[in-house]
């Protein structure tokens, strides 16, 4: 992926090449990340969640922004992303939030990377890789609240907190579980932090306090204000985007506050008048209903704009928007810009972001492609370079 760094002044220049490109305002970033300070207060750490190439956004200039914006820590989803960040800077904490594969776990221990544990087995090999490269390795455990995917069960959870402790090597520095529905279900997050405070409980009760208790992702930061505890972790936040979900309504968050921060733009190529019945791209699945103008445009799945959005998306153009006309192929769409007044080849299009006093959010997009905004934001793909302005320290 091509990542390029611009001040606002080169920004018209460099951008003429592209076809297809993203722009990342590294300040909404860096606003973004002070909001969530602000939310939370100064007691609270953040680990700033930057797994799939910072959603997106491109890892190592995220990172290092997030490292001058004051990120206390950093989650990602491999070692790769791990080492990434390491490149950029040194100091940082990072918890794998997935599980380390067998084959993992030592260059885990020899990179410092914090594993997530759900088992004994996990817990052990960790132990025996400790007293092999002869280090402490520090550890979060993971209690399945209620999602299912990784984590031990509540009831197994004391007894893998003690085996951790026993086991010669480890430092249990964190205990965590993760909210499955904080956007939409009120009731069943309500009984998933219940019974992580009945852990937490179960553990007191025995004399075990753990340093670093943590269970927020972005919704629950905004829904779940109860459990913030020790640490937060938030990801589509960060990048300006507000999960929504049943419970929106019972958060108001104004768009000064939170910014998004990825513009997605490419280029009309071509620009035609259309009659009546002409059908549009593959499978004929679009036919005129009267004469109509049409802009062939630089974007398509094979840039991560899903296909699954085939006439239904919208784009921005000027400051209408234009509706995509049949099928999106691998490098381009066509859209109606009947409406535009002024339109050639070579202007530009959103795809998302804000583009006069309209703007299309991600989230948007999603719901085009029927699925959610994290997934479109990591769907960009290599393709599409990755411009980055602001973010220089003021
Ligand atoms: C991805 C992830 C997050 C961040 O989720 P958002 O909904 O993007 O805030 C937090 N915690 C865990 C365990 C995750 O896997």
């Amino acid at each position: 992926m091509i990542a390029v760094v611009c001040s606002a002044g080169e920004m018209s220049r460099v951008t003429l090449n592209y076809r297809c490109w993203a722009e990342v305002d590294l300040d909404a970033l860096r606003g973004n990340l002070a909001w969530i300070r602000h939310r939370v207060g100064p007691r609270i750490k953040i680990m700033t969640v930057v797994k799939a190439d910072a959603y997106g956004h491109g890892l190592k200039p995220i990172a290092s922004l997030l490292m001058q914006s004051g990120t206390d820590i950093f989650g990602v989803a491999n070692l790769t992303e791990a080492r990434a960040i390491r490149n950029v800077g040194k100091g940082w904490p990072i918890l794998m939030l997935g599980a380390c594969l067998p084959d993992e776990v030592e260059m885990a221990v020899r990179e410092s990377v914090i594993p997530t544990l759900s088992s004994i087995r996990e817990a052990e090999s960790f132990s025996a890789c400790a007293a092999k490269v002869r280090t402490i390795v520090d550890v979060h455990i993971k209690v399945d609240t209620g999602m299912g995917r990784l984590g031990v069960r509540p009831d197994r959870a004391v007894e893998l907190v003690r085996k951790v402790r026993q086991l010669p090597g480890l430092r249990l520095q964190g205990l965590y579980t993760h909210f499955s529905s904080a956007e939409d279900d009120a009731e069943f997050s309500r009984q998933q932090a219940k019974t992580f405070r009945q852990v937490i409980a179960a553990l007191a009760s025995e004399g075990i306090q753990i340093p670093v208790l943590h269970a927020n992702n972005s919704a629950a930061l905004l829904h779940e204000p109860d459990t913030l505890l020790d640490l937060v972790r938030p990801g589509l936040l960060v990048y300006g985007i507000v999960p929504v979900g049943r419970r929106l309504s019972s958060v108001s968050i104004s768009q000064k506050q939170i910014r998004p921060a990825l513009t997605w733009l490419c280029r009309v190529s071509l620009v035609k008048e259309i009659s009546k019945g002409t059908s549009l791209s593959y499978g004929h699945t679009f036919v005129a209903r009267r004469k109509m103008r049409v802009a062939t445009i630089t974007a398509g799945y094979g840039d991560g704009y899903q296909r699954a959005a085939s006439n239904r998306a919208q784009v921005l153009i000027g400051t209408t928007r234009c509706p995509v006309l049949g099928r999106i192929t691998m490098d381009q769409m066509i859209v109606d810009v009947s409406h535009v007044p002024i339109i050639e080849p070579g202007d530009e299009v959103t795809l998302i972001g804000p583009q006069g006093n309209d703007q299309i959010p991600a989230t948007e997009v999603a719901q085009w492609c029927g699925t959610v905004p994290w997934e479109v934001l990591t769907g960009i793909t290599n393709r599409v370079p990755r411009v980055y302005r602001g973010g220089h320290a003021s």
